[in-house]
C-alpha cells in the first residue's frame, strides 16, 4: 500500500495520470538525460503543459494545491522514474516554493507564484555555503538595508535546479548580532544585477538535474523582496526542510518498490544451476529483506506525514524517517546489484544509475549524522 491511499480520490486520480507520463514521457528519454546530464527541453515543455510544476501551488495561484499527503503520494511515483528529472520537479514543488507561500505577502505570491505553478519559472532554495553545510547557523551571506533595498554579498554553493531557475529562494544575515534570529529569507530573481549562476557541478549521480554555487557581488535587491519579517529566515529554512525530509522518504519508498519488482522479475526469468534464481532461498530472504526495509520506511513516512498534517512540528518523526528510508535504499540498492550479478554493474538496467542517485539522499536536506543529532538532541532534552 503506497501514500496515495491516505489521499482523496481526486489526488489519486493526479497520481495515475503522473504515472502514465513518467511511464510514457520520462522513461524512454532517461538514458539520454543519464548521458547528457540534461533534461531535454520537449521533457521540460511536456513537464509544464502537465502541470507537474505547479503541484503543490495553491489554486488561486494556478496550481493543484497538493498538502504534504498529496505531495509524498506523487513522490513516491516519481521515485520510479529518472532520479535527476524527479528532483527537478520535486525540488521545485517542495523547498523552494514552501517559503514563499508560507511568508508572502498576497503581492509577493502573485509576482511569483502564477509563473511557478506554469512552469515559466523554475524554482531553487539557497541556504549552504561553504562554510555553512551541516551547520548553516554560520553562513556568512550578508544582506544590509539601504533606504528601500537591501545589498546582498556573499556565495552559495550546490544549489539544486540553479541551472533552469530563475526565483531563488536565498537565506542572509540581516543582523548579526542575533545569531539565528538575525537570518532572513529573500527571493532573488535570476536577472539581478550582481547575481550570478556558477557552472553546474559534475556529480556522482542525479544527472539533468543541475547543481551550482551562487555568487552575490553588492547584489540589490528591493525590500518588497524580503519574505515575512527580518529574522525569519532560519526557522522558516528549518521548516522548510522538515518537510522536505518527510518527501525525500517518500520518494525513496519509490524507489524501493521500483527496485523490489525488477528484481523480483529478474529472479523469475533468470536460471542459473538449473534453478531460476527465485528458488534460491538465499535470494528469497535477499528479496525479502529488502520488502521488510521498503515496509518500514513507508510506516515512519507515513506517521511523519500524519503528523506534519496534524500541525504538529514534526521534527523527531522527519528525521526519524529520513534517516531510515534514505539509509534503507542504500541496502536495498545495493541488494538489487548483488541479485542482478554482473548484470546489476551493467547501465542496461539501470539498476547501476539508481545505486549512484541513491548516494545524495543520505546527504542533501541534512545528513545522516545531523539527523541523528537531531533525534538524540530531543531524547535528551532536560
Ligand atoms: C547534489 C547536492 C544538492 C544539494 N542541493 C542543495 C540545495 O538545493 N540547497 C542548499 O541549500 N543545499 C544543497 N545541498 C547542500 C547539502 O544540504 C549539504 O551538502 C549537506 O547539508 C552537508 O553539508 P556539507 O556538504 O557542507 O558537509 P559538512 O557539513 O562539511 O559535513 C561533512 C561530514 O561531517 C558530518 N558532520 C558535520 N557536522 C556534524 C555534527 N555536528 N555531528 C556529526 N557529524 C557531522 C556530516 O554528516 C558529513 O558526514 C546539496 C548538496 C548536494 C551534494
Amino acid at each position: 500500500m503506497g501514500f496515495d491511499m491516505s489521499v482523496s480520490a481526486e489526488v489519486r486520480l493526479l497520481c495515475d495520470e503522473v504515472a502514465k507520463f513518467v511511464r510514457e514521457q520520462v522513461d524512454p528519454r532517461s538514458r539520454w538525460i543519464e548521458e547528457n546530464d540534461a533534461i531535454p527541453d520537449d521533457l521540460m515543455q511536456l513537464a509544464r503543459d502537465m502541470g507537474l510544476f505547479g503541484l503543490t501551488i495553491p489554486e488561486e495561484y494556478g496550481g493543484s494545491g497538493l498538502d504534504l499527503a498529496g505531495k509524498c503520494a506523487i513522490e513516491e511515483v516519481m521515485g520510479r522514474t529518472n532520479y535527476g528529472f524527479a528532483t527537478l520537479i520535486g525540488n521545485h514543488t517542495g523547498i523552494s516554493t514552501t517559503g514563499i507561500t508560507a511568508l508572502g505577502n498576497v503581492e509577493q505570491k502573485q509576482r511569483f507564484l502564477p509563473k511557478m505553478a506554469s512552469g515559466e519559472w523554475v524554482g531553487a532554495f539557497a541556504l549552504t555555503e561553504p562554510q555553512a553545510g551541516s551547520d548553516p547557523a554560520s553562513m556568512r551571506t550578508m544582506a544590509v538595508k539601504k533606504g528601500d533595498r537591501y545589498v546582498l554579498n556573499g556565495e552559495k554553493i550546490y544549489i539544486t535546479n540553479a541551472g533552469p531557475a530563475h526565483v531563488f529562494t536565498v537565506m542572509a544575515i540581516t543582523d548579526k548580532s542575533k545569531g539565528i534570529k538575525g537570518i532572513s529569507v529573500f527571493v532573488i530573481e535570476r536577472d539581478t544585477p550582481g547575481f550570478s549562476v556558477g557552472k553546474n557541478e559534475l556529480k556522482m549521480g542525479m544527472h539533468g538535474c543541475t547543481t551550482a554555487p551562487l555568487s552575490f557581488t553588492d547584489c540589490e535587491v528591493p525590500a518588497a523582496n524580503l519574505l515575512g519579517a527580518e529574522g525569519m529566515g532560519y526557522v522558516q529554512a528549518m521548516k522548510t526542510l522538515t518537510a522536505g525530509r518527510v518527501t525525500v522518504s517518500a520518494r525513496c519508498c519509490g524507489m524501493m518498490d521500483k527496485l523490489i519488482d525488477q528484481t523480483a522479475d529478474y529472479m523469475k526469468t533468470r536460471t542459473q544451476g538449473g534453478k531460476r534464481l527465485a528458488d534460491h532461498q538465499g535470494l528469497q530472504w535477499m528479496l525479502a529483506d529488502m520488502a521488510v526495509a521498503r515496509d518500514a520506511a513507508r510506516g515512519l513516512t507515513q506517521r511523519a506525514i500524519e503528523v506534519l498534517m496534524r500541525g504538529e512540528r514534526g521534527t523527531m518523526e522527519a528525521s526519524t524517517a529520513k534517516v531510515f528510508s534514505t539509509e534503507a535504499l542504500g541496502r536495498v540498492v545495493d541488494a538489487a546489484v548483488q541479485i542482478h550479478g554482473g548484470m546489476g554493474y551493467m547501465r542496461e538496467v539501470g539498476i547501476e544509475t539508481t545505486f549512484r542517485d541513491a548516494r545524495i539522499v543520505r546527504i542533501y536536506e541534512g545528513t545522516s549524522e545531523i539527523q541523528r543529532n537531531i533525534i538524540a538532541g530531543l531524547l535528551l532534552k532536560d
